[in-house]
């Protein structure tokens, strides 16, 4: 029975790797999502033959959790999953996360306590009951997925608007790293210990408290590197306790997803143009009390979908820039439309894409790719910021981070270092957006006050569909 478990979850890993690489493209991106998620069905089947469950003489008790577990669990996650707007889905995922890095933790909690027990009863050590490398990487586990599920439920707070706070307390830092020392120093007792339950609540308790620490200063546009980082953290975590398990799906996805979730983390770092070390420790991106907003800024310009739909008819080349608020607004369909009437009127147009534009990771090109927007027509940063100098009208929607030139100017920034796209350089800018609302970061956006930009003011969709009134009248 050993065997043909063993060899199911074998070619449960597999499957997950195949549908992760599917995932890696918006074409086959929902075939690899089936896939994973037929292995997790499998995965959790075969854990019924597992003779720890069924040989127990509580067989059919523990048969009975394990599907009341799986009842509640799946049940809401479906229920949650119907329901939820595409809007809210960067905060599920953040969730989700959590959970996962909660679950680690608690299979940690489970075999740390089993083992107190056992080493209280022989007089042993707990690295004695469980073997030194099992202790090891279950305590290591039991570290990260505990900061990881803490840290996660406060990024769903910010993403959710729930937590807006991100200023840096005095001496933060110094407490972090106090709590940091004193959570590895009980993780070394527990290792040493000869079954007591105390330290193993408090080493628990603090590194929920350090998960809370670390993740509540993290703000301005930096939230991206920390939701990454706390992905590859579950990951691992999920790896280490698989290791305790002696499972092997458990241990071959958690490798998966922690090095997936370290490869986004440094790509997220390089967008930020800041170090992961940074982010955590040196306060970038926090709130400094400075809005960033360089000053006075004078007047806003407004202009008409009319006027802007004419401009952009007799453009050579329109760049569009979509952000959160296009999302909102799910307005990238009638982007797309309007992108296709310009296109017939021999308008050169191009997507630009940042890297940390929308609240998750590739939100712009998902919506883009839904809309049917071909990929040869979108343009990541770096090969479309020089393109601003020749461009006549770049036309921003629903994004205000991702173009504040202020990341480049103003060293009181919150944003200060982050690369933005460069709007600002063509001969017209046009924002949509539906008012004065501020970016993620909450900083004051010079370039909606700049000499070459004009606001149409509205709600995305409905701005995007007077624009493609406007522009069909001009036929
Ligand atoms: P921002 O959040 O900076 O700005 C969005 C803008 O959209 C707002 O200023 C808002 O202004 C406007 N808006 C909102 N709703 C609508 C609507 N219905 N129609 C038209 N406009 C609307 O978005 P960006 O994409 O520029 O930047 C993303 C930010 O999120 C960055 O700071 C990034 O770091 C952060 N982030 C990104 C994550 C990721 O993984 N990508 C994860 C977590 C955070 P108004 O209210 O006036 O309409």
């Amino acid at each position: 029975m050993e065997t043909i478990i063993q060899a199911a979850y074998f070619i449960v890993a597999v499957i997950f790797i195949v549908g992760l690489k599917q995932m890696s493209s918006p074409v086959t991106a929902r075939r690899g999502i089936l896939w994973a998620g037929a292995a997790m069905v499998t995965a959790t089947l075969v854990t019924f033959l597992n003779p720890q469950i069924i040989d127990d003489n509580q067989a059919a008790t523990n048969v009975g959790l394990i599907i009341l577990a799986i009842a509640i669990g799946g049940g809401y996650a479906w229920w949650s999953g119907k329901r939820v707007a595409m809007t809210d889905m960067p905060q599920m995922i953040a969730m989700y996360n959590g959970m996962g890095g909660g679950a680690a933790a608690a299979i940690a909690a489970v075999e740390l306590l089993d083992a107190t027990s056992k080493a209280s009863n022989s007089s042993s050590t707990i690295a004695d009951v469980m073997g030194a490398d099992i202790a090891v990487l279950g305590i290591l586990g039991a570290i990260i997925g505990t900061i990881s599920f803490s840290g996660s439920i406060i990024a769903w707070a910010k993403l959710d608007g729930r937590l807006n706070r991100s200023r840096l307390l005095p001496g933060q830092h110094f407490i972090n790293a106090i709590i940091a020392i004193v959570t590895i120093g009980f993780a070394v007792s527990i290792y040493f210990s000869a079954g007591n339950l105390a330290p193993i609540v408090i080493f628990f308790s603090l590194a929920l408290v350090l998960g809370i620490f670390i993740t509540i200063p993290v703000g301005g546009a930096d939230m991206p590197v920390i939701i990454s980082l706390f992905n590859a953290l579950t990951g691992l975590a999920v790896g280490f306790e698989g290791y305790v398990l002696g499972n092997a799906a458990m241990i071959i996805a958690g490798i998966v997803v922690g090095s997936a979730g370290s490869l986004l983390t440094h790509l997220m770092a390089v967008a930020m143009n800041r170090s992961v070390a940074n982010v955590f420790f040196a306060g970038v991106g926090t709130e400094t009390g400075a809005t960033g907003d360089g000053g006075e800024q004078g007047e806003m310009k407004e202009i008409q979908a009319q006027d802007a739909g004419i401009l952009m008819a007799f453009a050579s080349q329109v760049v569009i820039i979509p952000g959160y608020g296009m999302a909102v607004a799910q307005a990238q369909h009638k982007i797309w439309e309007l992108t296709q009437l310009l296109d017939d009127k021999g308008v050169s147009i191009k997507f630009a894409i940042h890297p940390v534009a929308g609240r998750m990771p590739g939100h712009m090109n998902v919506l883009l790719a839904e809309a049917g927007v071909p990929y040869d027509m979108i343009y990541d940063m770096e090969d479309i910021n020089a393109d601003f100098q020749t461009t006549t009208v770049a036309l921003v929607i629903g994004a205000n981070d991702v173009v504040n030139p202020s990341a480049k100017s103003d060293t009181s920034s919150p944003l200060y270092g982050m690369p933005i796209l460069d709007a600002i350089d063509s001969d017209n800018v046009i924002v949509i957006k539906r008012g004065r609302g501020a970016g993620f970061s909450g900083v004051e956006n010079p370039l909606f006050f700049a000499d070459n930009t004009k606001m149409l003011f509205g709600d995305g969709q409905k701005a995007a569909s007077e624009l493609i009134q406007a522009v069909k009248e001009l036929s």
